[in-house]
């Protein structure tokens, strides 16, 4: 049974599967736990003997808090929280300990509760997510009913007079929009707390896997079973390019969210990467070392072309210039990035913790990528470098700067005949 597990530097405390509330947005009704924790499904509540043996195992020096969250609400064992907290303080100085609540301590208690977490307690994050108490109602469902809104401010307002920090969190647009943010920081800032607007993270279907592996799947399967010809390309690209854009839709809708504009920095990193990966994979090619050592079998040895204009004739060329520079661009930042990346690190892997820099899935989505290619080290530098703006930027700035990569590929073998890289 799972009572402590580590996301990142912070231990996390699972100490009961109680909660007043039935959120409509709880992370319980996803799976068994979060990321790689196991299942935070508890067979029996945990003494206090059992959390701090648990802490103890799970205890390293570079931990840098420690957070009661689990499956459930940690004011449901307001006892053993406390006591447990008053323990951590005792054994390691100056931990902070930090408690992520629903805020209705007091009505679960039965009495004000806020002054006993003085002394013990760094930080309350209360999950206050609207300024309606009848929108609360319909959203978290607490078992109080209308007395659980106006309690939770009730008791933010005496927490933040004897922790040092009362937190209150409300998950970003689209769930909660910006005006409407901005009315709850008023009511933060009347009673001493701050707001703190989590990033909104769409949950993880299965079926979200097959979306984004999909159009990448469908590609490859026809480049094994249909002829290399133009035509070919061009066939592969429309059915790649059909799956793709019903994946992408299926992902948006599933997700909750709409697309939107990407921002200029998003626009700028993509191009610039997108020069500076074609620019490195063409120069070495006049280098005898990397034709010696960096590429498998003998490109120049392929003979003419069948995706030449004089050959194909143009519109066939302008399918494969597409296909190469829109399609596989696409699919391939879809899957190797945006879901192999994060799927090596996390089982829920849309979660927003997958974004940041991983080495393991690092190495392994770009060598999977590598290995994919004739030019295994060009490849590996434009997947490690399309994997740090995807990590930067997201998946928009990725494949804008594959697409800038492949595009200028194309024009480049066009103009000089070097049909090789195609
Ligand atoms: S308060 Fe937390 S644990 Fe309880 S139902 Fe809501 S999200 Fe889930």
């Amino acid at each position: 049974m799972t009572v402590a597990y580590r996301i990142g530097k912070s231990l996390y405390l699972n100490i009961t599967n109680k909660c007043p509330c039935a959120c409509t947005f709880c992370l319980r009704s996803n799976g068994p736990g979060i990321g790689g924790s196991g299942s935070l499904w508890l067979e029996r509540e945990p003494t206090a003997d059992e959390i701090r043996e648990s802490i103890r195992s799970h205890f390293s020096s570079d931990l840098r808090e420690m957070v009661f969250c689990g499956y459930g609400e940690p004011t449901e064992r307001l006892d053993t929280l406390l006591e447990t907290a008053d323990w951590i303080k005792r054994t390691w100085p100056g931990m902070p300990v930090r408690v992520n609540t629903n805020g209705l301590s007091d009505l679960i208690a039965g009495r004000p509760t806020a002054e006993l977490f003085k002394g013990k307690v760094d930080t309350l994050s209360i999950s206050v997510n609207t300024d309606d108490p009848a929108e609360y109602l319909a959203i978290c469902r607490p078992k109080f009913g209308e007395k659980a809104y106006p309690a939770l401010l009730a008791f933010a307002e005496s927490a933040a007079k004897c922790v040092p920090a009362v937190v209150m969190t409300v998950v970003g647009e689209p769930v909660t929009p910006k005006d409407k943010q901005e009315r709850i920081s008023k009511i933060c800032a009347r009673i001493g707390a701050r707001l703190r607007v989590r990033p909104f993270e769409p949950p993880t279907r299965k079926r979200d896997s097959a979306f984004a592996v999909a159009p990448y799947a469908t590609w490859m399967a026809m480049m094994f079973l249909l002829p290399h010809t133009a035509l070919s390309y061009a066939v592969r690209s429309a059915a790649a390019g059909a799956v793709l854009c019903a994946c992408l839709f299926a992902l948006f809708k599933s997700g909750g969210t709409k697309p939107r504009v990407p921002r200029a920095g998003a626009w700028a990193l993509g191009i610039v990467c997108g020069l500076a990966v074609a620019a490195m994979w063409i120069l070495p090619e006049y280098s005898a070392f990397y034709r010696r050592f960096m590429i498998i079998g003998d490109p120049s040895a392929a003979g003419p072309s069948p995706y030449d204009p004089a050959v194909c004739g143009w519109g066939l060329f302008a399918a494969r210039l597409l296909g190469s520079g829109i399609v596989i661009a696409a699919a391939e930042e879809l899957f190797f990035r945006h879901f192999l990346y994060r799927r090596l690190q996390r089982t829920d892997w849309r979660s927003g913790a997958a974004m940041r820099f991983d080495l393991q899935a690092f190495l392994w989505s770009v060598g999977l990528f590598a290995l994919e290619h004739d030019r295994i080290a060009a490849a590996a530098a434009a997947g490690a470098a399309y994997t740090l703006v995807y990590i930067r930027r997201g998946f928009f700035a990725a494949f804008l700067a594959h697409a800038v990569t492949n595009l200028v590929l194309g024009a480049y073998v066009v103009a000089t005949g070097m049909w090789r890289f195609w």
